[in-house]
């Protein structure tokens, strides 16, 4: 109700439409993150804290080994004697006992005994300890029995060291390789899992994009507003002396393709700054926590690298209104929560700029547009056709064209093509030119290229010549109708290119904020309202689908004079209470209702009466002016836009100016 009235030409669901309007892959070039990844920090951690434990237990358990094996084959207090030594006590009847083990014997004497031990000491002991050579072996054995001494025989092994450590840390190996192979499965199914801390950024870190305003053509709007950021980001400190404000957030809005990505890099290049890109899809992951901490990253990182741009591509992907689904994402709002504090929590002298770019405003979170985030938007419309000779004369800067091409007639040819559209069709045309060895592109091949894409395509692209006409002419309806009206905001644009779902578009601006309306203003409202359908009704005889957004408004408008406005005579002053404001654009459905049935049928032939009162005027007031309607709709298929200026000079040459309103024409 405060900015901008627009009706528009609606591009119904069954009929011709120029695109769906989310397209996905649209050849982004550049941001070009992700890839494989390193195991993060928390890799590490976990893998350290493991191993610490594990070496902690062996070299425990090795201690326990070697301790315990000491002291069961080496009594600590045993001497070392020759044979000879223990032969004599033996024969001496001496020995207690003795212990076979291989070739080592220990055991007890019954007394203690002093001898020089094979190291020339003297010591006492009742314990001994020597070495046998395999021969005397068996007699030994013999005599000893005969000597009543306990002998004992252990199994070799026991003492082989290696065979020993080996079966005590079996156990020990398998574990470990055990935890490693699962540690290994862990990370690669999962990645996120131990990879989350490092945002996907870190590898755009030194993205100098050398992209300027010259490689982006027919966004001209778009790039006036942008031209304040790049002098921002060239030399904060002239702005922040003067304490002006600061661009932080910068919404990039249009359709898929229109050249929103390649203005985000422009910007960066044009103030040769670093800039740092995610697209909001990358945010977005399976565990709780991990979005949030790549946005911190992102801005921590950006914050360093000052002045700089962070550009949040597809940001509805993360910004989408909190709450309104009915499986709500906690990942999303935590992320969409961390954005929000990332946003406010930059200093004043930090000159970081942040771009954000969507194809779906609508559904974006009031907060995120608040004042001191994106509280710019920098709308990014489908080119005219001057826009589309400006890209095609981009896009063919490095493609030999032959003599024949004409760029004019293929931008002429192309309504509704956007950037990536064109730069595609080059693209194609080069392809072919070269599949049949030609020298240059020629026309033949624009024309074979632009047949090719336009049958691959999903949805027409482009419509027909005479939807084109109808479109031209229901757009030219509804702004002569404008003009030739009383009390009607001026008409300051008229379009045929398409604007999100509208295949045309007529801009009122309002003169001022209007908190309430007359009963002349509402009728003039409608009168243009219906000014599209009328148009088509005068120059083709028959009606489109064309009008529906239309009708829906002034059924609306005219249903709210009746029932709340009290401007009808017939059903007198009285209002039934509807609150829903008709400007608002909501529905009227599910309002109850207040009246009898016989009161519901006035009120429904009063607002019949009311449309099509409304209706007879348009019709006949483009009647009247129809050498001017056809010289606006000549002028729309020409040019696509025209502005206040060229309608009202038409209106000079037709002579229509004489009818239109006072105001207007002086
Ligand atoms: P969006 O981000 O709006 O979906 P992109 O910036 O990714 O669109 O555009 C994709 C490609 O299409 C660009 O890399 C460029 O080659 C081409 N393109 C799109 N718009 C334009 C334009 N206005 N001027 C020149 N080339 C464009
Ligand atoms: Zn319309
Ligand atoms: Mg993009």
């Amino acid at each position: 109700m405060d900015s901008q009235a627009i009706y528009m030409y609606q591009n119904n669901s069954n009929g011709p439409g120029p695109r769906a309007p989310q397209r996905s892959g649209n050849g982004d070039n550049g941001n070009g993150n992700g890839g494989p990844e390193g195991g993060g920090n928390g890799t590490t951690l976990l893998f350290r804290a493991v191993l610490i434990i594990v070496v902690l237990l062996a070299v425990w358990s090795l201690f326990q080994f070697f301790t315990n094996n000491n002291s069961s084959s080496n009594a600590p207090n045993a001497m070392d004697i020759p044979y000879s030594t223990f032969y004599q006590e033996l024969q001496k009847g001496n020995v207690a006992s003795a212990t076979f083990q291989g070739q080592d014997v220990t055991g007890k004497f019954k007394d203690a005994v002093k001898a020089t031990d094979v190291n020339g000491n003297s010591k006492t002991s009742n314990q001994y300890h020597f070495t046998l050579s395999t021969k005397e072996n068996q007699s030994l054995i013999d005599l000893m029995i005969q000597k009543g001494v306990v002998v004992q025989a252990k199994p070799e092994g026991d003492n082989n060291l290696l065979l020993n450590i080996l079966i005590n840390f079996l156990p020990w190996l398998l574990f470990i390789g055990i935890f490693f192979l699962i540690f290994r499965r862990a990370s690669q199914s999962q990645q996120n899992i131990f990879s989350f801390s490092k945002s996907k950024a870190r590898l755009v870190l030194e993205d100098r994009p050398t992209t300027t305003f010259s490689d982006v053509a027919g966004v001209d709007e778009a790039k006036n507003d942008l031209v304040e950021v790049v002098e921002f980001l060239k030399t904060p400190q002239k702005f922040q002396r003067l304490g002006g404000k600061i661009p932080r957030g910068v919404l990039l809005v249009g359709p898929p393709g229109t050249g929103k990505t390649l203005l985000a890099r422009a910007v960066a290049g044009e103030a040769s700054v670093p800039f740092f890109s995610m697209s909001g899809s990358e945010f977005v992951e399976v565990l709780v926590g991990v979005g949030a901490s790549r946005v911190r990253d992102l801005f921590e990182q950006a914050k360093k690298a000052a002045p700089s741009i962070i550009f949040i591509d597809e940001i509805d992907a993360v910004g989408r209104q909190r709450g309104s689904s009915i499986n709500s994402n906690d990942e999303r709002e935590q992320t969409l929560n961390q954005l929000l504090v990332e946003m406010d929590g930059f200093d004043a002298r930090q000159a970081v700029v942040v771009l954000g770019a969507t194809n779906r405003p609508d559904g974006l979170d009031k907060a995120l547009l608040r004042p001191g985030r994106f509280d710019r938007r920098v709308t990014v419309d489908r080119p005219d056709w001057n826009g589309r000779l400006a890209i095609l004369k981009i896009h063919s800067r490095d493609v030999p064209l032959a003599s024949d091409v004409d760029l004019i007639t293929i931008a002429r040819a192309t309504p509704g093509m956007v950037g990536a559209d064109l730069a595609n069709l080059v693209n194609e045309a080069a392809l072919l030119a070269a599949r049949r060895n030609l020298e240059a592109v020629t026309q033949q091949c624009f024309d074979e290229a632009l047949d090719k894409i336009l049958l691959g395509a999903e949805r027409p692209l482009i419509l027909s010549e005479h939807d084109l006409n109808v479109v031209a002419y229901h757009e030219g309806g509804h702004a002569l109708t404008g003009l030739l009206t009383e009390g009607v905001d001026p008409v300051t644009k008229v379009t045929i290119v398409p604007r999100g779902q509208a295949l045309g578009v007529t801009q009122y601006t309002p003169l001022d904020d209007r908190y309430n309306y007359a009963q002349d203003y509402l009728e003039a409202q409608l009168v243009t309202a219906l000014g599209g359908r009328a148009a088509e009704q005068v120059a083709f005889g028959r009606i489109t689908t064309g009008a529906e957004n239309d009708l829906q408004r002034v059924t609306q408008i005219a249903n709210q004079m009746v029932t709340r406005w009290g401007m009808s005579e017939r059903i007198g002053t009285i209002s039934f209470g509807e609150s829903d404001d008709p400007f608002a654009g909501t529905a009227l459905a599910g309002s109850k209702r207040e009246y009898s049935d016989r009161t519901a049928a006035v009120i429904d032939e009063e607002v019949k009466r009311i449309v099509d009162n409304a209706y007879m005027r348009s019709v006949s007031l483009l009647t009247e002016h129809r050498e001017t309607l056809d010289r606006i709709a000549k002028a729309l298929r020409l040019h696509e836009t025209i502005d206040a200026r060229q309608m009202r000079e038409i209106m000079v040459e037709t002579g229509a100016i004489n009818a239109a309103p006072a105001s207007y024409r002086g």
